[in-house]
């Protein structure tokens, strides 16, 4: 806490995890070894850089670029950019210590890290954003490569941006290094279902962990946050698995839709016009209303996906949806449940599927993505999505026996956590202290 002051959301990511492995030194496990913990708690390089661009009235903007390469033992850095003003070195070193145990439940060989700006694109023109993502990888491109630091996208970063990024990382190396950043376009490299990755995955660990149950996605009413990348395509899952998603958010609120969120309506204003959730409902007619400001978790459903942002499911969210009968709950985004909401559905029997697992499906598929391009090969929709499916399967079931194995069956926080850290550990303490 000294050494990372004002840093509240790495504090509680970083707590959360070593709450887990308290299993391990209960059980007097070799794992439960402190100089791994306390390297883990340093990231291997953080790099902070000035951001300045022109706005298109001539006016000089500066923002702050960010990347935290935290941990490489088990491959490149990898992890997602995020534009958006809230992001500090908190939130980055929050978000890359994630991506260590993430990265490493999907069983491929990458390393975690993350990175960002305070960049707003909200309002910004198509000319803007190219400008300052130009800007950004002008120094971002020195750190980064292939078999280095692996970059994709994030809040605030799509299709648009990594291509103006890669752009500039290709006009400043003289190199079509494809494996420099995933999430491409799909003409210049990219992968099928790498757009859809993470919505579709986090929803397949729902219903994994209901099947687990006995039960399943079927008939089930679905609250979804958020209206962009993941909730999107968590929306399209949940309707290919017979359940039925009834509402979507943004920062300004969110939308009830009884009758099932129109994709095709919520694609056209999110994706094509980058619009806001307000006009949903404006257009879907008498099925669909919206509530300014207040909490998507009102809303009585079976199963909550929340796809938005750190910390949007608190305490009293919780006990909302536990009243309602919630019986899943499966993070789309990162660390969006409060501690003290994982509490209240812990205890009350709801299975809880925490972000690094439920929303690895992303990641995967970027790491996916670098398969291709190593190979030079581009893989069809059905088997990329056959191998993402497989892999949601695999960390489902991972997180489970390791839960069982160190006595706390059902507890998909501690199984995660444990399974993740292990693989790390093994590799750390093959290398020496390095
Ligand atoms: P997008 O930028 O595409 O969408 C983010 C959505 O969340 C928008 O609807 C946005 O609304 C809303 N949102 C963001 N911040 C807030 C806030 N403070 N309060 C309320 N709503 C908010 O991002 P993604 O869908 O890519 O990312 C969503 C989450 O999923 C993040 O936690 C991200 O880290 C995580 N994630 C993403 C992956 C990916 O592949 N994209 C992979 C793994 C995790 P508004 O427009 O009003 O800001």
């Amino acid at each position: 806490l000294r050494r990372n002051p004002g840093e509240p959301e790495f504090h509680q990511a970083v707590r959360e995890v070593f709450d887990s492995l308290e299993v391990l030194e209960e059980a007097g496990s070799e794992y439960a070894d402190l100089s791994i913990l306390s390297r883990l708690c340093e990231p291997e390089r953080q790099i902070i850089f000035r951001v300045p661009w022109v706005d298109d009235t001539g006016t000089v903007r500066v923002n702050r670029g960010f990347r935290v390469e935290y941990n490489s033992a088990l491959g490149p850095y990898k992890g997602g950019l995020r534009f958006h003003p809230s992001v500090n070195l908190g939130i980055v070193k929050f978000l890359g210590f994630e991506q260590i145990f993430k990265n490493s439940l999907t069983g491929l060989p990458i390393g975690g890290g993350k990175g960002g700006s305070d960049f707003n694109p909200r309002g910004r023109s198509d000319g803007e954003v190219m400008r300052f993502c130009q800007s950004f990888m002008t120094e971002l491109h020195r750190h980064i490569g292939e078999y280095t630091d692996v970059p994709a996208g994030d809040i605030g970063v799509g299709g648009r941006e990594i291509g103006f990024l890669f752009g500039q990382y290709k006009r400043l190396t003289n190199r079509y290094e494809a494996g420099v950043l995933t999430g491409k376009g799909l003409s210049w490299g990219g992968s099928l279902v790498r757009t859809e990755a993470t919505g579709y995955g986090a929803t397949i660990f729902a219903d994994e962990m209901l099947r687990a149950r006995g039960s399943s996605l079927e008939g089930r009413r679905v609250a979804v946050s958020g209206s962009g990348n993941v909730a999107i395509y968590a929306i399209e899952k949940t309707h290919q698995l017979g359940g039925t998603a009834i509402t979507a958010s943004d920062s300004s609120g969110y939308v009830v839709d009884e009758a099932g969120i129109d994709l095709e309506l919520l694609k056209q204003i999110k994706e094509v016009e980058r619009g806001r959730i307000a006009e949903y409902a404006e257009r879907r007619g008498d099925s669909a209303r919206f509530v300014a400001g207040g909490s998507v978790w009102d809303v009585p459903v079976d199963i909550a996906l929340p796809s938005a942002t750190q910390n949007e499911l608190d305490a009293e969210a919780a006990r909302t949806l536990v009243r309602n009968g919630v019986q899943a709950v499966s993070e789309g985004a990162n660390m969006p449940a409060t501690p003290e909401a994982i509490g209240i559905f812990r205890e009350a029997g709801v299975a809880f599927g925490p972000g690094k697992a439920a929303n690895a499906g992303g990641v995967a598929t970027s790491a996916l993505e670098m398969q291709q391009n190593a190979a030079r090969d581009a893989w069809s929709f059905e088997h990329t999505e056959e191998r993402l499916t497989q892999i949601m399967r695999d960390i489902h079931a991972t997180c489970l026996e390791t839960a069982e194995l160190v006595g706390r069956p059902g507890d998909y926080v501690v199984g995660a956590n444990v399974a993740g850290f292990k693989k790390v550990a093994d590799a750390m303490a093959a290398f020496g202290v390095i």
